[in-house]
């Protein structure tokens, strides 16, 4: 038993985690907690068979959740997790013969033979397939990462598109009665005055027009049900991307990067709406051409020369309009980008003034996006104009040439009639042709921009193997480490070498930019060093996993950012098995209980995002809060009490004072410019432009002839 697996199964969700394990385990690769946590998405006790699928996918597995009839199971596809009426999962092991299985007890670790007669009172209809996929094979390839995110989207979607292909040919050659239908009618029914025979045609003209409305609305629906599930896959991959983005990668603009995400809705509305089906209809249109060359005779040639000049257009249009439209997208960015900074400062901009110097940049952003879109729509509308000319030329052309061939004896009245609707209908999806075609160049732009974040490397590289840490010591080294946020600017840290041990408390202080925050972020893995390593435990810490690093060690940036929400779900935020009996006690420590005894709504106090409806020194107390949750043997503390007033600071130190001294192997580190502070700790480190310019005992530093500037700002 691996040591991870004895845990207490009384949580809903731990039974199925504890599963998860044994199965993995057996598949040469035992899921951490840290896998477990990653993907987690539920409420904080409960853990479900979406998480664990996520889980798995995230750690390399291919796993497939879907139902099973346990008489009928294949023994290669064992071990399995299977699940019973009331969702509790087994895990069956093997199948000793057609009756009877090897099955999981989770009391004792060990196998246990049941039957099929032992298993059928407990209902069992879905089970969790796992396979080592491709990932654990190593390489950071599309493969690896569960394919691409765009095309592989629309893999097991090719027997939907068949079925779509399938539908536009019946549509189609039933498109064909209607006019063959004419045709009968003038040169037979008409000339013979046949109403019975009329009676007969119009009855099964009218089963074919039904049959073709059926066939067109299922097609509709095989192309939406398609378009939602590769919608679906993309959202979420594209999603799970952006949260993995490496700092360097997101250093982008908001802005830049909401218009990127809001041109995803581009690429999916094109590929996975009715707007495909113009081009399924193209190959169709060989096909009317041949029937009115075989009713028509040369009356073939109007469509046939109008066809190729009508694509001709819109392709010519095509470098035209992707000028413009890249022009437009580039704007369209700062035109959000403007929107969102914005928004986000809007309480500055409106005490500083500075509405006027965001209004003129919005209206600059609006007036070049105006101009290319209106570039753009006018080559777009003179293609659609031309392409209706010469769909209603072709009509003329088609009557004029015919009276001839009429005359002549050559085609008869009904059959020249006919070719004028076939006419009408082979050019009508050409007229949506130069329209799906501007679209799909606007798709084209949109996937570009998507795929290339896409691209950008992610925190956790898939196919990298990570060691577990499941408990972190506190053992904290720089080795030589260097930071630059940007090659211009150069190093912000410059070879810095600190031991901090385990248990110890340490304070970093210094001037303002002196880059006390940046080594904070360093230790959190925000930043990863240009320059030498930093050490966790003796490892390096981008070695471990990202997971394990952010459950050991507890942080409180020095903007702390809370999400929209309750109180209690910031603290919690989304760990799972959080008690609340730990929410209250770190609620207390960090004076929030304070905060929620005057409101009313108590724990239940909604914040809107970013914090906002309550104070910064609240929105302090919070994330302190959370950053003690699950006891992380490491603290990281920027500037933590910097906006609260002196009786919640003092309160909040003693608390801490009292945590921390509870157990002598948590380890601080404790960014700040206060004095109050330092009787946390034991030992100061002074920076000064990326340097240390003191590491030492704090008694000395405090009585050190020339106090450094930062000391004295307190
Ligand atoms: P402090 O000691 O005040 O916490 P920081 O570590 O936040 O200082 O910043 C150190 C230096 O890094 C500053 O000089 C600042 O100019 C630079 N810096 C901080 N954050 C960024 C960033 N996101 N991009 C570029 N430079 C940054
Ligand atoms: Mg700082």
């Amino acid at each position: 038993m691996t040591p991870e697996a004895q845990q207490d199964t009384s949580t809903p969700g731990a039974e199925l985690r504890y599963a998860l394990r044994a199965l993995t385990d057996r598949l040469g690769h035992p899921l951490s907690d840290a896998d477990l946590d990653r993907v987690f998405a539920g409420k904080p006790g409960t853990y479900e068979v979406t998480d664990a699928v996520a889980a798995l996918e995230h750690a390399g597995f291919v796993a497939d959740y879907g139902k099973l009839a346990l008489g009928k199971l294949d023994p290669a596809l064992l071990p399995m997790l299977v699940f019973d009426k009331a969702g509790a999962p087994l895990l069956i092991l093997a199948r000793e013969d057609a009756g009877r299985f090897s099955v999981l007890d989770p009391e004792t670790n060990a196998p246990r033979v049941m039957t099929l007669q032992d298993l059928k009172p407990r209902r069992i209809r879905y089970g969790l397939r796992v396979r080592p996929g491709l990932a654990r094979t190593g390489g950071d390839t599309d493969e690896a990462k569960g394919g691409h995110w765009f095309w592989s989207s629309f893999r097991n979607l090719k027997g939907i598109y068949l079925q779509v292909i399938l539908a536009a040919a019946i549509a189609n050659v039933l498109g064909l009665t209607t006019s063959i239908f004419t045709m009968v009618v003038y040169d037979r029914i008409l000339p013979n005055e046949a109403i019975d025979s009329l009676f007969a045609l119009v009855a099964g003209v009218g089963i074919a027009l039904g049959f073709d409305f059926l066939v067109k609305s299922l097609r509709s629906a095989f192309i939406d049900s398609a378009g939602r599930r590769a919608d679906q896959r993309m959202a979420e991959k594209l999603f799970q991307h952006v949260l993995s983005m490496k700092m360097a990668a997101r250093n982008k603009s908001v802005g830049h990067m909401t218009s990127v995400m809001k041109d995803f809705e581009v690429v999916r509305e094109f590929f996975t709406s009715a707007s495909m089906v113009a081009l399924v209809d193209l190959p169709f249109v060989a096909l009317f051409i041949l029937v009115i060359w075989m009713i028509g005779g040369p009356l073939y040639l109007i469509p046939a020369i109008a066809v190729p000049v009508v694509l001709a257009i819109a392709l010519i249009a095509q470098p035209l309009m992707r000028r413009h439209m890249l022009n437009s997208s580039h704007d369209g960015q700062s035109k959000q980008g403007v929107l969102v900074e914005t928004l986000t400062g809007m309480d500055t901009l409106k005490s500083v003034g500075a509405e006027s110097l965001v209004r003129s940049r919005w209206n600059a952003a609006v007036k070049t996006q105006a101009d290319n879109a209106g570039k753009g729509r006018r080559v777009a509308q003179s293609t659609i104009n031309l392409t209706t000319f010469i769909q209603q030329a072709c009509q003329v052309l088609i009557v004029f040439y015919g009276v001839f061939l009429v005359s002549a004896g050559q085609v008869s009245m009904g059959a020249l009639i006919a070719c004028v609707i076939l006419t009408g209908k082979t050019l009508a999806p050409l007229a949506q042709v130069s329209s799906v075609m501007t679209r799909a160049t606007q798709a084209i732009i949109a996937y570009r921009q998507i795929n290339e974040v896409m691209e950008t490397r992610t925190e956790r590289e898939v196919g990298k193997r990570y060691l577990p840490l499941a408990k972190l010591s506190g053992k904290i080294e720089l080795e030589d480490a260097s930071f630059a946020y940007s090659d211009e600017i150069g190093d912000v840290l410059s070879d810095l070498s600190i031991a901090i041990q385990p248990g110890e408390r340490v304070a970093i202080m210094g001037p303002v930019g002196s880059g006390k925050s940046t080594v904070a972020r360093m230790l959190l893995g925000l930043a990863e060093p240009t320059g030498g390593r930093v050490l966790l435990d003796g490892l390096d810490a981008r070695a471990i996993d990202p997971a394990d690093r952010i459950r050991n060690i507890g942080a409180v940036l020095q903007e702390p950012w809370l999400f929209s929400g309750t109180v209690r779900e910031n603290i919690v935020a989304g760990r799972y098995g959080v008690a609340d009996t730990e929410v209250l006690e770190k609620a207390q420590l960090a004076c929030v209980d304070e905060i929620v005894a005057r409101h009313p709504h108590g724990y239940d106090l909604t914040l809107r995002e970013g914090g906002q409806g309550i104070s910064g020194g609240q929105r302090q107390c919070i994330s302190l809060a959370r950053a003690l949750i699950g006891d992380p043997n490491v603290l990281v503390l920027d500037e933590p009490t910097a906006a609260m007033d002196v009786r919640t600071e003092a309160r909040v130190i003693s608390n801490l004072d009292t945590y921390l001294g509870a157990d002598d192997a948590r380890t601080l580190v404790l960014v700040t410019h206060r004095t109050s502070l330092l009787k946390l700790v034991d030992r100061v480190i002074i920076l000064e432009r990326g340097r240390v310019a003191y590491d030492g005992p704090k008694e000395q530093m405090l009585k050190r002839p020339s106090k450094p500037r930062s000391a004295s700002v307190a």
